[in-house]
């Protein structure tokens, strides 16, 4: 999972970049990157870090120009070295591209590349992306390249291109600077565009970058689409390839700021609207509790809306702390609680001699539960609900998120008979498929169906038997992951 942030037509794009990315630190904390260009010259800094530790105010000053390109990083496949950080760049013709996605047959095309003579060099699976684009424009014409060049390159690349992803892209189109956007055909990831009063344009991974500098938005990326933003014109819009939207739920639940806007409206709307439906299946159940606990920060929303339907008290019982820093591996159980409660600590007044309802967004690895019941456990209450507000996690993500293979998957692992138990709580309640499936069709923008393949398995682009065995290999090498 990652971040980009596109902008041309402003004075100074690498610190509008570097504040445009911020907005999008929780995106991806591994990497980052920018890129700019001044006069037909690509100014890029990458490194790994956080972005106010990797752009200094030098750094920003050596960023010339008035367009730029940048990336926060989460890496889904590579190693996570600073050769696979964003934004990426090719000489030939001059194009400098970011994305936020995961491709499924990168074997596929850095086959077709190298049958070209263009060898991929990186992990990362923009690069091919961006060759793929570069070639077709070029073999229409060395330089000089047309609006009709682009679309005809996008077209190119939505052929060759399986998977999820959403790309900025910034090169010299009708002999102007142009930023360049597009989505899938099928707009599996997020992303929006904006203007600024002053001519300026933007496009960016979610709609809080846009906000963080003062850009209006003017919508989602069209999926199976290409824009061309240039400063002071209407961006050009040409629908290429567009297939059934299905965008991914798993943004909505866990993954964007509540504050960013998508397809069928405001995050913390959609988060709030399935707290309610959980609240609603929760309470045909004929359990009883006293209160309701949010785990920070991501389930508030959606705790909230079910402690009202609930007519339950809702209370902030875990308090997390913001400073704390990467936790190592440690020697024995003790000091691994010691660690977890440096991050999250429970408030005991708030559980004591209660029955509560934790609510946490969703359950992958089963981990983090177990160390919450913990947790919970040790302030003696009278009983632990575990309440989540989405369907158990159950088929592997081929498209930007990075959740494990299936063997891995507690939900996939475990009948659900056993799960309460081996979370340590006295029970645990999922939001139904058809609840999840409901709500989001119930949201007053909704107007398309979902990806919710990580739910229900049923995967809106094919992935392969091959290309499921070379994402896994590619996940077997040293990653984070996302440890819920
Ligand atoms: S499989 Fe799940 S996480 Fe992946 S894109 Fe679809 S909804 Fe999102």
């Amino acid at each position: 999972m990652c971040g980009f942030v596109g902008i041309i037509g402003v004075e100074r794009a690498s610190a509008a970049l570097s504040m445009g990315l911020q907005a999008l630190q929780h995106r991806g904390q591994d990497a980052c990157g920018m890129g700019t260009v001044e006069e037909g010259r690509f100014h890029v800094y990458k490194d790994l870090g956080l972005v106010v530790n990797v752009f200094s105010e030098s750094t920003l000053s050596a960023l010339r120009g008035t367009a730029g390109i940048g990336h926060t990083r989460y890496p889904t496949v590579g190693t996570g070295v600073r050769e696979d950080a964003q934004p990426f760049y090719t000489r030939r013709p001059g194009v400098l591209m970011a994305h936020n996605g995961n491709v499924t047959n990168v074997d596929e095309l850095e086959k077709r590349l190298l049958g070209r003579g263009i060898h991929v060099q990186s992990a990362c699976d923009v690069e091919p992306i961006l060759l793929v684009f570069a070639e077709a424009l070029s073999e229409r014409r060395p330089q000089g390249h047309t609006t009709d060049d682009v679309v005809e390159a996008v077209r190119e690349v939505f052929e060759a291109v399986r998977g999820a992803y959403s790309c900025v892209a910034l090169c010299e189109v009708d002999g102007k600077e142009t930023l360049v956007a597009f989505r899938d055909p099928h707009g599996i990831r997020p992303g929006s565009y904006g203007r600024s009063a002053r001519g300026g344009w933007m496009a960016a991974s979610e709609t809080v970058a846009l906000d963080a500098l003062g850009f209006s938005v003017v919508g989602d990326l069209p999926h199976g689409a290409v824009v061309l933003m240039r400063p002071g014109e209407e961006p050009v819009i040409r629908t290429i390839e567009p297939l059934a939207p299905r965008p991914c739920v798993f943004e909505r639940i866990y993954f964007a700021r509540p504050d960013s806007a998508m397809e069928e409206g405001r995050v913390n709307s959609t988060r709030w609207a399935m707290g309610k439906r959980l609240g609603e299946e929760w309470a045909k159940l004929g359990l009883q509790a006293d209160v309701v606990i949010p785990v920070p920060d991501t389930s508030r929303t959606a705790a909230q809306a079910m402690a009202e339907v609930l007519g339950l008290p809702y209370r902030e019982g875990f308090i997390k702390n913001r400073y704390s820093g990467r936790t190592f591996i440690m020697p024995d159980a003790a000091a691994r609680q010691a660690a977890h409660r440096l991050k999250l600590n429970p408030i005991p007044e708030i559980f004591e001699g209660k029955r509560v309802i934790l609510v946490d967004d969703s359950i992958v690895r089963g981990t983090t539960v177990r160390r919450l019941a913990d947790l919970a456990k040790s302030t003696r209450p009278a009983a632990v609900h575990m309440a989540v507000y989405s369907p158990p996690v159950k088929h592997p993500c081929y498209y930007g998120i990075d959740m494990p293979s299936k063997r891995e998957l507690v939900a996939a692992k475990l009948p659900e008979s056993e799960w309460a138990t081996a979370f340590g709580v006295d029970s645990v309640t999922f939001l139904s498929l058809d609840g999840l499936r409901e709500t989001m069709a119930s949201l007053p923008h909704a107007s398309h169906a979902i990806c919710m393949a990580c739910f229900d398995g049923d995967y809106p682009v094919p992935v392969s038997t091959g290309e499921v065995a070379a994402i896994v290999a590619d996940r077997g090498r040293e990653l984070p992951g996302t440890g819920t």
